[in-house]
């Protein structure tokens, strides 16, 4: 009898977080696992659309990990961001498309592919494995795309994410347009709530060369009434950064429609967000034409002009 196999993305999960954990735990179950989903963390508004689209549970929050568990880490693979306990839990599989900064000391599972979204690597091991996808995985694995590539405007987006995800829609019965940008839509409504919150919808943290900074990001279709709560947002990050003990912090609010993001950087190194983008930060923003990807646009570019 095998260990049961805890299934997990990442700490303040977006739409790929969730639905791959939910995804992968159930290929892992149709193969004969005793696999489960959690969460790490509270469901954003777009995730919840999904999820009722597809009249799909939310999975549990797991709150830590121990020398016990089995784990499938989906959509990250940076202890910084995972469950508490992960460095001692036996980790069996990673399925991911992020920058990897991992070692083990046994052999694992590690499927990591430079793709727009979890969820086109796990619609091909789906394949491999010869495991039917039903129009609620269907679904599920589309939102996940639809999100992570804004609706495939992202540089991270491939011909593969497209690919896979017109397929998904056939059998999830959906169109991707109509039912992407109302998706992308639902999760910008921030208005009711706190600044803390805001900052913390989807922000990941790093430590590199030396520097510990976060990196949040919102998606929004007005990017005036984001700023209109400018200084609230700023004394947010303030305190994160005490918090942490952060080097600076960068807050984009992504306008998916056009495709640009503004930004708020703060910290002792902000200097390294104007160095990374060519742009001189006015009362601590500036405005990133074409940059929408924290991951292919941000922090690379950031990491590259930090000293
Ligand atoms: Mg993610
Ligand atoms: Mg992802
Ligand atoms: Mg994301």
């Amino acid at each position: 009898m095998s260990n049961k196999l805890y299934v997990f993305g990442h700490q303040k999960p977006d739409t790929d977080s969730i639905t791959s954990a939910i995804v992968l735990a159930n290929l892992e179950r149709a193969l004969g696992l005793d696999a489960t989903a959690y969460k790490l963390g509270e469901v954003n508004k777009e995730t919840k659309y999904a999820l009722k689209t597809f009249e799909t549970e939310e999975p549990l929050t797991l709150d830590s990990v121990d020398e016990n568990c089995d784990v499938a880490m989906v959509d990250n693979n940076e202890f910084s961001q995972s469950v508490s306990g992960i460095e001692k839990a036996n980790i069996k599989m990673v399925v991911d498309h992020h920058k990897i900064k991992f070692e083990t000391v046994e052999p694992i599972f590690y499927l990591a592919e430079p793709v727009g979204c979890t969820a086109t690597i796990l619609y091909k091991l789906y394949k491999q494995n010869d495991v039917e996808i039903d129009s609620q995985i269907a679904g599920l694995m589309l939102s996940a795309i639809i999100s992570d590539t804004l609706l495939f405007k992202s540089p991270t987006c491939t011909k593969q994410d497209v690919e896979i995800a017109n397929k998904l829609s056939k059998i999830a019965g959906v169109d991707i347009e109509t039912y992407g940008k109302e998706m992308l839509k639902a999760g910008t409504d921030i208005s009711e709530f706190t600044p803390y919150q805001v900052i913390n919808i989807d922000s990941k943290e790093f430590n590199d060369k030396n520097t510990k900074f976060e990196i949040s990001q919102v998606n929004a279709v007005d990017l005036d009434s984001v700023f209109s709560r400018q200084s609230e947002l700023e004394d947010a990050i303030q305190k994160e950064i005490q918090d942490k003990n952060l080097d600076f912090y960068m807050f984009a609010a992504t306008d998916i429609l056009n495709a640009n993001s503004k930004i708020i950087a703060i910290g002792n190194k902000a200097n390294a967000v104007e160095k990374a983008f060519g742009v001189n930060l006015e009362n601590n923003t500036a405005m990133l034409n074409n940059v929408v990807s924290r991951k292919k646009q941000m922090l690379p570019n950031i990491l590259n002009n930090l000293d």
